[in-house]
C-alpha cells in the first residue's frame, strides 16, 4: 500500500531522504488514561500548550532537527490535529503513530474483547485513511509491553501492530518497560512476517547491559537509546557509555537516539510531581534539545566521527522509515 520510500507525516507525505536529523521518540502531549478525572490537576490550556510547543519545536529547528516522531499511543492523549497545527506553525515535520499502550497503563477495556484481526484493521485504517475523519495518517505503529512478561492482551496488540506494518509497509516503534521483553517483541513481530529491522526496540537504554543491547542489534532491530535525560532510570553517562560500546562493536547502523521527552502534560505528570516545572527541576536534561546540545558533543569527544553521528541521527531514521 505505502510506497517504501515515502513517509507519512501529519501534514502529508515526504520522501524518507528528506527527513533530515530526526528525533525518533518524543512527545508533544501526553495525558494518562483518566487524566480528565483529576479535578485538582493543573488546568490544561490548549492555546498555552500550543505556544509552548511552537517555542520548543522552533528551538529544535534552530538546532538542525528536521523531523520529530511522536509515537503517542491512541490511549495516552494523542491529538493528531494538535500535531498538524503545530507542524504548520513551527515548520518542523511531525510523524504520529497508531497503536495502544501496555496493559497496566493503557485503556485496555476497549481492545480487550476485539480479535486481533479487528485491531489490525483499525491500525490499518489509521495508516491508510487517517485518524478519525481528520485525514491525518499515522506514519508508524506503536507497540508496547509491560515489565518482564508479555500479557495475552499485549501479545494480541503486538501481533495486530505487526500485521498492520506488514500490510502497509510502515515501521514499528516500541515501548518496553524496565528494558525487558525486547526479544519477545522481535519474536512476535518476525512471527507475523515482518523483518526485525522494521522494529525499533524502544527504551532499551533503561538497563546498563551491553550484551542485551548487542543481542537486539545482532537480530537486526534498531536499539532505542531514547530516554536521554531520564536520570531516575539510568544516568546519561551510562547511556553514553553503552552507545559508544555498541558503536565500537560495529552496530552504529542500529542505534537510535531520543529523549522520550514530553512538551506538555495533560493532567499531573506523575504521582510525585504536580507540575511540569517540578519534573524539569528533578530532571533538568529531560528536554528534547539535550542530545544535540550535550550528548552529541560527548560522543564526538569520545571517538564517534561526524559520519557516525550523521548515520545515527539522519541515516538510521531514514532507513527505518524507507525499509531499505
Ligand atoms: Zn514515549
Amino acid at each position: 500500500m505505502t510506497d517504501d520510500r515515502a513517509v507519512q507525516t501529519v501534514t502529508g507525505r515526504v520522501a524518507a531522504a528528506d527527513l533530515g536529523r530526526t528525533l525518533i521518540h518524543e512527545h508533544v502531549l501526553i495525558g494518562f488514561p483518566g487524566w480528565q478525572m483529576d479535578a485538582l490537576a493543573p488546568h490544561f490550556d490548549r492555546a498555552e500548550a500550543m505556544t509552548r510547543a511552537i517555542d520548543q519545536l522552533q528551538e529544535l529547528r534552530d538546532l538542525g532537527v528536521g523531523t520529530f516522531v511522536d509515537p503517542c499511543p491512541m490511549d495516552l492523549g494523542r491529538d493528531v490535529e494538535f500535531l498538524a497545527e503545530l507542524s504548520q506553525k513551527s515548520g518542523l515535520r511531525i510523524v504520529c503513530t497508531t497503536g495502544a499502550y501496555f496493559e497496566a497503563e493503557g485503556i485496555t477495556h476497549t481492545f480487550r474483547h476485539l480479535p486481533v484481526e479487528d485491531i489490525a484493521a483499525i491500525y490499518i485504517k489509521e495508516i491508510s485513511e487517517g485518524v478519525g475523519d481528520t485525514g491525518i495518517r499515522a506514519g508508524a505503529v506503536k507497540i508496547a509491553t509491560g515489565a518482564h512478561r508479555v500479557s495475552d492482551y499485549e501479545r494480541k496488540l503486538v501481533q495486530a501492530g505487526a500485521r498492520a506494518a506488514r500490510e502497509t509497509g510502515v515501521p514499528l516503534i516500541s515501548h518496553t518497560q524496565e528494558a525487558s521483553c525486547g526479544h519477545d517483541q522481535i519474536d512476535l513481530v518476525t512471527g507475523e512476517g515482518v523483518p526485525a529491522e522494521r522494529l525499533l526496540v524502544g527504551h532499551s537504554d533503561g538497563i546498563d547491559d551491553h550484551d542485551y543491547h548487542r543481542s537486539l542489534a545482532e537480530r537486526g532491530s534498531f536499539v532505542g537509546f531514547d530516554r536521554f535525560g531520564i536520570s531516575l532510570i539510568v544516568p546519561d553517562e551510562i547511556r553514553v557509555k553503552n552507545v559508544l560500546k555498541l558503536a565500537k562493536a560495529g552496530f552504529t547502523k542500529r542505534i537510535m537516539l531520543s529523549h522520550d521527552s514530553i512538551v506538555c502534560w495533560q493532567g499531573r505528570p506523575v504521582p510525585f510531581a504536580n507540575r511540569h516545572e517540578d519534573v524539569l527541576a528533578m530532571l533538568p536534561d529531560w528536554r528534547p534539545t539535550s542530545i544535540l546540545t550535550k550528548i552529541v558533543p560527548q560522543l564526538r569527544a569520545r571517538g564517534l566521527s561526524e559520519d557516525d553521528i550523521a548515520t545515527i541521527l539522519v541515516d538510521n531514521p531514514r532507513r527505518f522509515f524507507a525499509g531499505a
